[in-house]
């Protein structure tokens, strides 16, 4: 069925969100309701490859919400998905980046040699807030070799200025709702 709504308008009233989780102070982007909308899934992945300037050769997804889309995206293009999993979680030579959050700090890991020099990333997460996570995803792919191409997300948080973080890596980064 053809939508009259934008994606940007699905999203917006899909998303829901949650004051004061996981901890005080948060306002928490809660991304569940959109998987209850098969057709709405469909329409965002499409998107998503829509918004791509160029097709990259792989697309690197951050744990954990960035796997739902993430593996839609790859199927969608017919490219590799390789997961960046928080400390602990990967068998094997992994390579580490540990950056800091608001209070203490998180590692973000791939696994050696799975990425191919040379090839161009698309990095994908389902919220950019600070762009901490996004940075290390986009060190972790520099330090294996390969190219940042691009960035998506669902949703930015434009008041912490991610985006502005993230042009020192690749542009463009596309995020299909800013609040
Ligand atoms: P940051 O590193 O600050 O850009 O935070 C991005 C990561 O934290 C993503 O993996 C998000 O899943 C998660 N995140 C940050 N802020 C929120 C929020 N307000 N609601 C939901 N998830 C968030």
């Amino acid at each position: 069925m053809q939508q009259a709504q934008s994606i940007e308008t699905r999203l917006q009233s899909a998303i829901k969100d949650v004051v004061g989780f996981p901890k005080p102070g948060i306002l928490f982007k809660d991304i569940s309701p959109i998987f209850l909308d098969a057709e709405l899934c469909r329409d965002v992945t499409k998107e998503f490859v829509k918004q791509l300037r160029n097709i990259p050769d792989a697309i690197c997804v951050i744990e954990s919400r960035g796997f739902f889309f993430g593996m839609l995206i790859a199927q969608e293009l017919q490219i590799p998905l390789i997961p960046l999993r928080k400390k602990g979680k990967l068998p094997g030579t992994v390579r580490s980046f540990t950056y800091d959050l608001e209070y203490g700090s998180a590692t973000l890991e791939v696994q050696s040699n799975i990425l191919k020099p040379g090839w161009n990333i698309l990095i994908h997460d389902d919220v950019l807030a600070t762009g901490g996570t996004a940075i290390a995803a986009a060190e972790l792919v520099k330090a294996e070799g390969a190219n940042v191409a691009e960035f998506c997300f669902l949703m930015s948080l434009d008041f912490l200025n991610g985006t502005e973080k993230l042009a020192g890596y690749a542009t463009p980064v596309n995020s299909l709702v800013r609040f």
